[in-house]
């Protein structure tokens, strides 16, 4: 008998399923990682962003105020006209940033990669402390305001709310 024969299939598999014993074949394994790089390479882990919807709201508070006047007028073009500018309150949406001072529509807040974000990640250097996106805060902010709206419905007398 061989000595082939005394070896049972699960020390082939063993030996066969443990990367780290074979040697490495340029050719035919797929590319090491490259190690330990720099931690973070998002531009956000970077910036310094505060998310700002209060234009926006301002926009959405005449644009209530003005659709109420056109249905209260009956003016069905200017009722449309109104309809089709609502959209475009989406872009007063806006984020600010701490380093450089830049204002920017809140959609586009990823890109953004002042002279300050792009020192940081070229050192490296993390924020210790980030707040949420300036989505989210925006977002937050809205939720605010529509708790201070609802306390101040509630809170004035009907009269108050008549035009
Ligand atoms: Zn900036």
């Amino acid at each position: 008998m061989s000595s082939l024969a005394r070896v049972t299939p699960g020390e082939f598999c063993a030996v066969d399923a443990d990367p780290r014993r074979r040697h490495h074949d340029p050719e035919f394994d797929p590319p090491r990682s490259p190690g330990p790089g720099p931690p973070h390479l998002l531009p956000q882990d970077y910036q310094r962003l505060v998310g700002n919807p209060f234009l926006a709201v301002l926009g959405l508070i005449l644009w209530s105020g003005a659709l109420r006047l056109a249905l209260h007028a009956r003016n069905l073009r200017f009722t449309l006209l109104l309809f089709a500018c609502l959209a475009g309150i989406a872009f007063l949406l806006q984020y600010h940033c701490l380093d450089c001072g830049a204002t920017g529509w809140l959609f586009r807040w990823r890109v953004h990669a002042c002279d300050q974000v792009l020192a940081r990640r070229r050192t490296g250097r993390i924020l210790r402390f980030r707040g949420p996106v300036p989505t989210i805060q925006a977002l937050l902010w809205c939720y605010l305001l529509l708790v201070a709206a609802i306390l101040a419905w509630i809170a004035l007398p009907p009269s108050y709310w008549e035009l």
